[in-house]
């Protein structure tokens, strides 16, 4: 077969399955993974040249590119497979994938942003003296060049970002790029420090949070190897690095390393795919990984690297469980004789550790997963409750009057009496992170208390001034959400309550108690990261016997797994089998209705003609856990 080097595949930015072919007649030296402008209708589109077309059979019209943009690399040749890549096996279109890869701008040097500078400066930093396991992990990684897939298991202080730095000197030390994906939430200026003391001047970084200009600054700093070392949240794949040394995913359980919207990919597994390519090693790091990449280290498919202590033998948090069944009911007994009414969510356990804590002048952190004041406003004489006419949800009490959709902020004010009945005084019932805020200060109005949620963290800024001020020691209590509970490393910490165990327990998702386990450990890292007597962790919850719960209080992240795993093997979940939805939604309920039957039917015929999928189960069709979002069925 002859190929017509004239003719080539291009993914071209538009809703298109696959690529288009367009002549390259005036571009005898184009290139697979040059950026290129072609004719799209009426209009001109980017696109990405992929490969020339080996045999073209149509009568469709050929339409010539029109240039080679003069400003692009050309994509390595690993970046391009792993494009289509993606495309292939997140089915999403090739053109809307490879718009991920280009900067939002223009490049253009000349002018310097006057904001604050997105790498925060270094300060001096001492290289330590590694520990065993810490060494034993770095030589067992380096000794293997070439793709392979690490996973470091090492317990919350172990001092994995100590391993991924000297690794990060080794790339370095080769004249290789680097990688460092992290969870959005940890992308603040306190992690971006600890690399920049190290490794100075090589650092860039790309997250959500910075503007169009910055964004394609960092990402021109990588692509023209002025910078060596990327790290940023899951977008950062999508920067083409040439010569690539290595990739590491920290906090590698998070979920949000999966996209939800648009190209649905999962950043680790891509990540993973994109270090096969590139034939380098990728070090996945978490002290709670995920039961895939556990069950991929125990299988071999991964080398496991474990790290089981502290730094300089620091213990790890004491974990006491406090069982809100009892405290409700002493409360009742004693009801009619006590006259203070007792804040209903404080254990006195909680409140005596928090007390000696203020006491001696150091810091408290409270989790409660839940925003706001109450999450149900009801009225006690016809039941009626309010809820958001866009989604299938009630509506959340904010400060006195102020009732929101947490899905889609519609708004609406509170009224003392019920609009059903015209009879009952609505009542607010549950509890929020502003709730809590408020109980305590009245309980300690000595105390300087500040809320993490996102009512009142709502931009990296705000984040940043909160994280400084906790360090600075200008904050006793600090509330939040799980915003407050993933990385962050505060010296004066030595309480951490969660409020509330339960509310993650119940969720329609067969992950649930693995995300309540890795929610409970990792707010055990939390405390007294950098004392020689352990932190402290109040666990408060109505399930004391739950397995999450009993696991993380002995910090057996073994033992969960083994369980966890051995249940997921009997209900044929991940990771033994696989699990694909179809999501449905539109604004006439019927038709989402008849259109889901009609899927299932078509599967069910589909399953009959081919016998691969004999072993397919066909589930469904179900309401979504929120029937109604944003009006949508
Ligand atoms: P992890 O990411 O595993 O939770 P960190 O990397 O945050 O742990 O390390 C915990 C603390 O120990 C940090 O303050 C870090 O600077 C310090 N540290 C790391 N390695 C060493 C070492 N070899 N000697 C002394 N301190 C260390
Ligand atoms: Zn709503």
């Amino acid at each position: 077969m002859s190929v017509d080097l004239k003719l080539w595949h291009v993914a071209v930015d538009a809703p298109l399955p696959g690529a288009l072919t367009y002549s390259a007649a005036n571009f005898p030296g184009l290139q697979a993974g040059q950026v290129v402008t072609v004719p799209l209708g009426k209009r001109t589109a980017q696109g990405l040249a992929l490969a020339p077309v080996e045999k073209y059979e149509s009568e469709f019209k050929i339409k010539e590119i029109l240039e080679i943009h003069p400003e692009y690399p050309v994509f390595p040749p690993a970046f391009l497979k792993w494009i289509s890549w993606l495309s292939s096996y997140y089915v999403h279109p090739i053109g809307l994938v490879m718009k991920s890869a280009i900067p939002p701008l223009t490049k253009e040097s000349k002018r310097k942003s006057k904001k604050a500078a997105v790498i925060p400066d270094a300060e001096p930093a001492k290289r330590p003296e590694l520990t065993d396991e810490q060494q034993r992990v770095i030589d067992g990684i380096l000794s293997k060049p070439g793709f392979g897939a690490h996973l470091l298991f090492g317990v919350t202080g172990s001092g994995k970002t100590e391993v991924y730095i000297r690794l990060l000197e080794q790339v370095l030390s080769e004249g290789k790029q680097a990688l460092v994906l992290v969870p959005e939430i940890s992308l603040t200026p306190q992690l971006l420090r600890r690399f920049v003391n190290r490794l100075g001047q090589s650092v860039a970084v790309i997250h959500s949070h910075l503007t169009e200009r910055e964004k394609t600054d960092q990402w021109w700093q990588m692509v023209d190897k002025k910078k060596q070392v990327l790290i940023g949240a899951r977008s950062a794949l999508f920067c083409p690095l040439e010569n690539l040394g290595m990739i590491i995913v920290d906090e590698e359980h998070e979920p949000s390393f999966k996209q939800e919207e648009q190209l649905k990919y999962h950043a680790r597994d891509s990540a993973i795919m994109l270090a096969k390519l590139s034939d380098c090693p990728i070090v996945l790091g978490s002290a709670t990984p995920s039961l895939e990449s556990y069950k991929n280290a125990l299988d071999g498919k991964y080398h496991l690297h474990r790290m089981e202590k502290r730094v300089e033998n620091r213990p790890m948090p004491n974990i006491e469980v406090v069982d809100l069944k009892s405290f409700g009911r002493k409360e009742k007994h004693e009801r009619d004789s006590e006259e203070r009414e007792r804040v209903f969510w404080l254990s006195p356990p909680l409140e005596e550790k928090i007390r000696d804590r203020l006491a001696k002048r150091e810091q408290v952190a409270l989790f409660l997963n839940r925003r706001g004041m109450a999450q149900i406003v009801v009225c006690p004489a016809c039941g009626e409750t309010a809820t958001c006419p866009n989604c299938s949800v009630s509506l959340t009490l904010h400060a006195r009057h102020h009732l929101v959709c947490h899905y889609c902020n519609f708004q609406d004010k509170l009224t003392e009496e019920c609009g059903n009945c015209k009879q009952g005084e609505l009542r607010a019932v549950g509890m929020g992170t502003e709730r809590v805020e408020d109980d305590l200060k009245s309980l300690f109005p000595n105390a300087r208390i500040t809320r993490a949620d996102r009512d009142n963290i709502q931009s990296r800024e705000a984040l940043e001034e909160m994280i400084r001020q906790i360090e600075n020691r200008e904050v006793d209590i600090l509330v939040g959400t799980q915003m407050i509970a993933k990385g962050l490393d505060f010296e004066g910490l030595t309480l951490v309550g969660m409020v509330l165990a339960d509310i993650g327990f119940n969720l329609p998702d067969f992950r649930a108690a693995e995300r309540s386990f890795q929610l409970l450990m990792q707010m055990g890292g939390r405390a007294g990261r950098h004392l020689d007597y352990p932190g402290e962790v109040v666990i408060q919850t109505y399930n004391p016997q739950h397995s999450s719960i009993q696991y993380a209080q002995t910090h057996d992240y073994i033992g969960f797994a083994e369980q966890e795993l051995a249940l997921r093997r009997e209900l044929f979940y991940p990771p033994y089998g696989r699990l694909a939805a179809i999501r449905l939604q539109g604004t006439n309920q019927s038709a989402v209705i008849n259109a889901a039957n009609a899927i299932r039917n078509q599967a069910l015929v589909m399953q009959k003609t081919y016998p691969a999928l004999k072993t397919l189960d066909i589930l469904g069709p179900a309401e979504a856990p929120l029937a109604k979002l944003r009006g949508n069925h």
